[in-house]
């Protein structure tokens, strides 16, 4: 199969523009006999159930949890990238496409970024319309600050807890469609597969979670919002319930998978405490703005600090070592997130950790104490404050910042973050990769949509820091709502589909016999040792350094416990009941096939980008010789700003490339 990005002719900044000229449209007396599906309630599926509602289409949407506002996307902190230039301090839509492009290590597909940024002015103005309540200045006016990567601020936020206001303002604008009847809302829902018929995605299977019935759903199109699948590692930032079912179901019924094995690896999460662990905190980006990243400079006082003889306090400045404002002085702690883990990673690999597993690297937020205490005491007119009067001071600024944050550390780690510094280890936390799609948001199954997290497009090897809100909510509220208009056109007299035909009695099929199976295996182990084991597999040998030997051994280990997976797996309770474990077993089933297919990804391609690196090439002229077109790829550690040229080459990798068909059983 060849795959067409359909991308627009004409210059970058004018395609989008000239493609909505002419893009099909339906009219608005012919949307009402059209339905749509949409699977997901966070930022992406909210904002696109609530616009094609608006617009006059019948949406279902469904989600698994009790309630819509409940999505992984309530738990974003750091605050949504928009090109507002607010600040005065030159932004504009070329930089934040450029930014974006270059933080993805130039591979995301430019047509869709430049998008991308020029939709994102129209997001903020949008959410304050509806009533999210961002941070503000002094004066009012709407607040910025900065994210990894970049050198303006253009991070729009409310305190550590911009994803909740933001689903707010999606819920209500979805509320306002459920009252009249235009979306018809399936909580605690999960889709089960995607019903093909004549090649066109034409409804799901889903399950009631609570009464356990198996329902056919159909409609026109089918929209995936289903989120990222970081947990495929087990250990991750994500919320426990984050999978990859709906996404790795419309693979397994033809659609392409783009770009598995990039994830995000988070510079700055709680670090892992031991083995029973089943969940990892971040600790948002922003408080890169206001802390400094360092280890000690001696492995003497390393070892001190992790055996607790000595405190980070006790350290002066000259015998810590800010590794990033050291390597990287244009950006400082505010590197893009790739190569702040890598260089974290890099520190405690040669004996610099500052815990007891040595995986550990300080954030200190001592400097920004004083910084901001001074600027108060000027403020107030104190004259000669005491040195505690100062920081009493610049903690209440950085209180009011990141209060929550700080709260959270505390009790997770049982330390005062204002009395010593923070502890933070790089974690797994978004994934680049997910379903392939066209400029459309189409999948290669045509009906079939992706939008945010679920879809590839726009982040390339790394995403930058801010920009995942921004994707979900520009792909549900500007840019679906639009091209989805292009495919159902053709629709118009197709009249309600069926839900009555051989391929939803196929699929619904496979759904039950699959959930009797768990029901009837009389297995000895749980779902969560095998998620634990595969877990394992995948960080240390599909995590941040990869190397073929390991990558082969990957897929070898991860086959044998799949098998083993559907040979002695146990799920206690029934079918006919809530039940989380049964639930759990199919996602894991899934993560399953995933992450062979995660590992093969990261076999073939043969570089490092991103949070990964390959390591029979981790040197920049390793890799130059490697894959001279590649070189750059380590620009941000070695040469400084890439080639520029590069940015502009319009032919990427995910154009019009021959695929190969694999098989995961
Ligand atoms: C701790 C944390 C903090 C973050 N902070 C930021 C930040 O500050 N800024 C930023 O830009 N990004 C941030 N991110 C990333 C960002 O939150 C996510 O990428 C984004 O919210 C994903 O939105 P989404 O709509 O694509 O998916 P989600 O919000 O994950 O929603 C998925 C939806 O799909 C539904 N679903 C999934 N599978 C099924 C199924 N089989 N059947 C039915 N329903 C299904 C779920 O019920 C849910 O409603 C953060 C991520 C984490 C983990």
């Amino acid at each position: 199969m060849t795959l067409n990005s359909k991308i627009p002719q004409g210059p970058l900044k004018d395609k989008w523009t000239d493609y909505k000229n002419k893009i099909n449209l339906v009219n608005p007396a012919n949307k009402r006999h059209i339905d749509v599906i949409v699977v997901g309630t966070g930022l992406a599926g909210g904002s696109a159930s609530a616009t094609l509602a608006e617009l006059g289409y019948n949406v279902k949407t469904f989600c698994y949890q009790d309630s819509p506002r409940r999505a992984h996307s309530i738990a974003a902190q750091g605050g949504i990238n928009a090109a507002k230039n607010y600040q005065g301090d030159g932004d504009s839509t070329y930089r934040l496409f450029y930014d974006t492009v270059k933080g993805g290590d130039y591979r995301s597909r430019e047509a869709n970024v430049y998008r991308l940024a020029e939709v994102s002015a129209n997001i903020i103005d949008q959410c304050v319309a509806q009533g999210v309540p961002f941070a503000r200045d002094y004066g009012g006016l709407l607040d910025n600050r900065s994210f990894g990567g970049v050198l303006v601020s253009r991070t729009f936020y409310a305190k550590g807890q911009t994803g909740q206001q933001l689903l707010l303002g999606a819920y209500s604008a979805m509320n306002r469609q459920i009252a009249r009847g235009k979306i018809e809302m399936f909580n605690r829902h999960e889709m089960l597969d995607l019903v093909v018929v004549d090649g066109k995605a034409r409804g799901i299977i889903a399950r009631n979670l609570v009464t356990g019935e198996i329902e056919r759903h159909a409609a026109h199109a089918v929209v995936i919002a289903s989120g990222g699948y970081g947990n495929v590692y087990f250990l991750s930032t994500n919320a426990m319930g984050s999978n990859a079912t709906a996404a790795w179901k419309v693979h397994k019924k033809g659609a392409y998978f783009a770009n598995p094995c990039f994830t995000q690896i988070h510079p700055t999460c709680i670090p892992r405490s031991g083995d029973y662990q089943s969940k990892l905190t971040l600790m948002s980006e922003s408080l890169r703005n206001d802390g400094r990243i360092w280890v000690p400079k001696s492995l003497e006082d390393a070892k001190a600090i992790r055996d607790r003889s000595k405190k980070p306090t006790e350290l002066t400045e000259d015998q810590r070592d800010y590794f990033l404002e050291r390597r990287y002085p244009a950006f400082g702690n505010l590197v893009p997130r790739d190569v702040a883990s890598r260089a974290a990673k890099e520190r405690c690999d040669a004996g610099f950790g500052v815990n007891a597993t040595g995986e550990a690297v300080f954030l200190d937020f001592a400097a920004s104490f004083e910084r901001y205490g001074q600027e108060q005491a000027k403020i107030h007119n104190l004259v000669n404050p005491t040195n505690e009067k100062i920081i009493e001071l610049g903690q209440k600024i950085v209180e009011a910042k990141y209060g929550n944050l700080f709260q959270m550390y505390e009790k997770i780690i049982d330390e005062n973050p204002y009395e010593t510094p923070m502890m933070i280890y790089p974690a797994v936390h978004y994934t680049m990769g997910g379903i392939w799609v066209d400029y459309n948001l189409m999948t290669t199954i045509p009906g079939c949509y992706a939008i945010g997290e679920a879809n590839f497009s726009d982040h390339g090897a790394n995403r930058l820091g801010a920009s995942a809100l921004m994707q979900g909510l520009a792909d549900g509220y500007f840019v679906l709502p639009y091209t989805i208009g292009d495919y159902l056109a053709d629709d118009i007299r197709t009249g309600k589909i069926s839900s009555e035909t051989p391929e939803f009695d196929e699929a619904e099929k496979s759904v039950k016999d699959r959930i009797d199976f768990f029901n009837n295996n009389k297995g000895t182990h749980s779902v969560d040792y095998y998620h634990k084991k595969l877990g394992k597999i995948m960080w240390d040998k599909c995590g941040m350094s990869r190397n073929e030997k390991e990558l082969k051994e990957a897929i070898e280990e991860i086959s044998a416990l799949r098998k083993d997976f559907w040979q002695n797996v146990s799920v206690p309770g029934s079918d006919k009941q809530f039940n989380e474990e049964l639930a759990k077993a199919g996602r894991v089933a899934d993560f399953l096939e995933l992450g062979e297919l995660f590992a093969k990804d990261a076999l073939e391609r043969e570089e490092s980008a991103g949070g990964h690196f390959r390591e029979e090439h981790q040197t920049a002229e390793g890799e130059a010789q490697r894959r001279p077109e590649f070189q750059y790829v380590s620009a941000w550690e070695y040469k400084g700003e890439p080639k520029e040229a590069l940015l502009h080459k319009e032919v990427l990798e995910y154009e019009n490339i021959e695929v190969k068909e694999r098989s995961y059983k």
